[in-house]
């Protein structure tokens, strides 16, 4: 049996690519974070990345693409637009709503008239989808509605089993999903995520929100409740926490505490001393999975600023916490 997780020289992924070309499932880094990727013009592939992630079939997949030609495949049209935002933000974490190819197949897309695309950036993404010659498609690699993985080690933790090769290329350097966005016939976001609003706002003038808010959104997967840690979290000021209530709890700060502030805390994570949203994004999943594997009875998060990658990191951290 080769080893589960490979460090991602160019000969694994070339093996990583021939397994995809044959219908396999795939872990590979991106700047965003792990994606669990397949086929995405084999239907029967795709099958296969939603059963390994117990993710329902309503919920449909980005499809990851490395040029134009790939692109052409998945996408019927292109707005003028969404040229201009491919050309300002791709390769990057920017996931554009666009109408879907007849080549994809309706269970990457849910059954709607239009697909998710993205150009990554990270080198080994894009050698990979270039190696495999198709378009992927592919979710966060990890069991549905738990928290997204960021290393290869989250991947193998939960998924090693499952899937035909995890590539390995360190910590992504995001951390968090791409943002989701229809621009057509207005501007409107679906998920906060690693680029922020306001760089598609300064482009493109203010974007409305479909932010699962409403009773039908317009982007089925994006439940209440997911990215989850098993252990119960909830969105809170540690500070305003009565100390009697601290003891076998973790507080996740944004920025370094007062002492006193987190005192009787089991324990303390801080996403970054300085308080650097970006710092704080990067390593936001892969903190909650290091408080997670305390098994600790509750994590107590502070509220991030509610600005640029503020949003999406509060985006995360409410749905961590809903029931
Ligand atoms: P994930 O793969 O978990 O990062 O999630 C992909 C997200 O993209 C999900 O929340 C989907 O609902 C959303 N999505 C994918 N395709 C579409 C589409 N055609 N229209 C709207 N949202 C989509
Ligand atoms: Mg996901």
């Amino acid at each position: 049996m080769p080893e589960m997780v490979t460090e991602a020289t160019p000969e694994a992924v070339e093996r990583a690519a021939a397994l995809l070309r044959g219908g396999g499932v795939v872990a590979f880094p991106t700047e965003t974070v792990y994606g669990l990727g397949a086929d995405a013009l084999n239907a029967v592939a795709v099958a296969r990345v939603f059963e390994i992630k117990g993710r329902p079939t309503f919920d449909p997949l980005i499809v990851h693409v490395v040029d134009e030609a790939m692109l052409a495949r998945v996408a019927s049209r292109v707005s003028e637009r969404a040229r201009r935002a491919m050309e300002r933000f791709w390769p990057g974490p920017l996931t554009l709503i666009l109408p879907k190819g007849d080549a994809v197949p309706e269970l990457v897309t849910a059954g709607l008239p239009t697909v998710a695309v993205r150009m990554p950036a990270h080198p080994v993404a894009r050698d990979l989808i270039a190696r495999a010659a198709t378009p992927l498609a592919a979710p966060s690699a990890n069991p549905f509605g738990y928290v997204s993985p960021t290393r290869a080690e989250h991947v193998e933790q939960t998924l090693a089993q499952r899937v035909d090769c995890i590539l390995d290329a360190g910590p992504s350097s995001h951390g968090l999903e791409s943002t989701i966005v229809v621009l057509d016939p207005h501007p409107t976001v679906l998920r906060y995520g690693a680029l922020p609003v306001e760089e598609l706002e300064a482009e493109f003038g203010p974007f409305a929100r479909d932010l699962f808010e409403g009773p039908t959104p317009l982007s089925p997967g994006r439940l209440p409740r997911h990215y989850s840690p098993r252990t119960p979290l909830r969105v809170i000021e540690p500070r305003l926490v009565p100390p009697g209530a601290r003891a076998a709890s973790a507080a996740l700060c944004f920025t370094q505490p007062d002492g006193s502030a987190v005192e009787g805390y089991a324990c303390v994570r801080v996403l970054s001393e300085s308080g650097d949203l970006r710092e704080a994004a990067a390593r936001l999943f892969e903190t909650l999975h290091e408080l997670d594997a305390l098994e600790l009875t509750r994590i107590d998060a502070q509220p991030v600023p509610d600005r640029d990658l503020g949003r999406a990191i509060l985006d995360r951290l409410r749905r961590a916490s809903a029931r």
